[in-house]
This record gives structure tokens, C-alpha cells and sequence, in this order.
């Protein structure tokens, strides 16, 4: 899953990054309304965290060109605007949650995982495909039972497929939701980490459509 932070104080900036980072997302950032909304307009993400005080541009008016252009990740509004009329104003703008600073990176973790998993149109915070089960609370991995053991890039493959089941997943949209802007990207190397999941889980577990990308298969057990 890969997600935008714009955010003009550039410590905070920097902190969010790096605890979603830790947490096992793609984090790109920028630190002013124009910078946000370019990227927001030019680069498929799953979710955006947005202040309102931006320079350039403030953030309800970023948040209502990229509605009205039909830009429909989810939007978290992170703000010290604390005054309900200001919270309505941020949701009529067409954000989808709303926290106000200060805040604690707990809340607001947990609130983008509801974000995407609803935006995934799942309900749980748990996914499953057959024997496979993945708690995105605390990036746990089983398959049948048995704990598997990921590198956070594996993680962050295996997550996105499950979120999205039952769909063919080609391997420039893996790039595009695994990989921050200023990663080095490469399709090949999304076949490498496909194969190394497979070693781990099972090689049946991720289907090869040809000529379209991979998808998820319901495989009860017996781990290959
Ligand atoms: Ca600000």
C-alpha cells in the first residue's frame, strides 16, 4: 500500500513518514499544497494523510480539486483545526476521516488501516484466502496455522493482494502501490518477490494469469 503525507512542517512530516514506513507502507511526502496536489493528481495512491495550513495551496482546496478531477483515495484530514465547523468543511470537501493534532500515531495508524480496508471493501481486520490469514493490525502472517516469517516488501505484496482478492493484479499496478517515488522501480524485481512469497507460502497461492499480472488462490492447505 502506498501513501501520500502532505504536510508543511517538515519534522512532523519526516516523523509520520517514517512511522508508516515502519508499519509497512510506501510513504511519499510533500511539504506544500501544490507539490500535494500534483502528486495526488499524477500518482495512484491508496490513501492521503493532508494538513489544512499548506502553503500554495491550503488543503480543502487541494481536496476539492482532486475530488472534482476524480481523484477518490481515501483522505485523512490531519489538523490542529479543531472547531466543528471546520471538521464539516473538511468532509463536505470529501475527506473521509478527520483527526486533529496533537495526536497519537496509534489513532491514526489504526484509522488509515480502517481506510483501507474499507476502500478495499473489506470489513475485518483480518483477511483471509484459504488457509491464508493476515492480521494488517499487527502485520502477522499465517498460512494454515504456521506463522510466516515476511520481509517488509513481502509484507506489503502479500498485503496488497489480499486486500484485493479475486482481482488480476498486473505488475505495474504492484509497482505503482509498493514502491515510494524515489524508489529505484523495476517490474523484474516484482517477479523475484512473487517467487520468494512462493517459496514461503506455497507456490500455489499466487496464480501467474498470463499477460495480466497475478491473482490470489483459495488454497486450503498443504503448503508446496
Ligand atoms: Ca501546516
Amino acid at each position: 500500500m502506498r501513501l501520500l503525507v502532505v504536510e508543511d512542517d517538515k519534522d512532523l512530516n519526516r516523523q509520520i513518514k517514517s512511522t508508516l514506513e515502519d508499519a509497512g507502507y510506501a510513504v511519499d511526502t510533500a511539504f506544500d499544497g501544490d507539490e500535494g496536489h500534483f502528486l495526488g493528481d499524477t500518482e495512484p495512491y491508496d490513501a492521503v494523510i493532508l494538513d489544512l495550513g499548506l502553503p500554495e495551496q491550503d488543503g480543502i482546496t487541494v481536496l476539492e480539486k482532486w475530488r472534482r478531477e476524480g481523484r477518490n483515495f481515501p483522505v485523512l484530514i490531519l489538523t490542529a483545526r479543531d472547531r466543528w465547523s471546520e471538521k464539516v468543511a473538511g468532509f463536505d470537501a470529501g475527506a473521509d476521516d478527520y483527526v486533529t493534532k496533537p495526536f497519537v500515531t496509534e489513532e491514526v495508524l489504526a484509522r488509515i488501516r480502517a481506510l483501507l480496508r474499507r476502500a478495499a471493501g473489506h470489513a475485518s481486520s483480518e483477511l483471509e484466502c484459504g488457509a491464508l490469514r493476515i492480521d494488517t493490525r499487527s502485520a502477522r502472517v499465517t498460512f494454515d496455522g504456521e506463522p510466516i516469517k515476511l520481509t517488509s516488501l513481502e509484507y506489503r505484496l502479500l498485503a496488497y493482494l489480499m486486500h484485493h482478492q479475486e482481482k488480476v493484479i498486473s505488475r505495474t499496478e504492484l509497482v505503482e502501490h509498493l514502491y515510494d517515488q524515489d524508489f529505484d522501480r523495476d517490474s523484474n524485481t516484482i517477479e523475484v518477490f512473487v517467487g520468494r512469497l512462493r517459496r514461503k507460502i506455497g507456490k500455489d497461492v499466487i496464480e501467474t494469469v498470463r499477460g495480466l499480472g497475478y491473482r490470489l488462490a483459495s488454497v486450503e492447505n498443504s503448503k508446496s
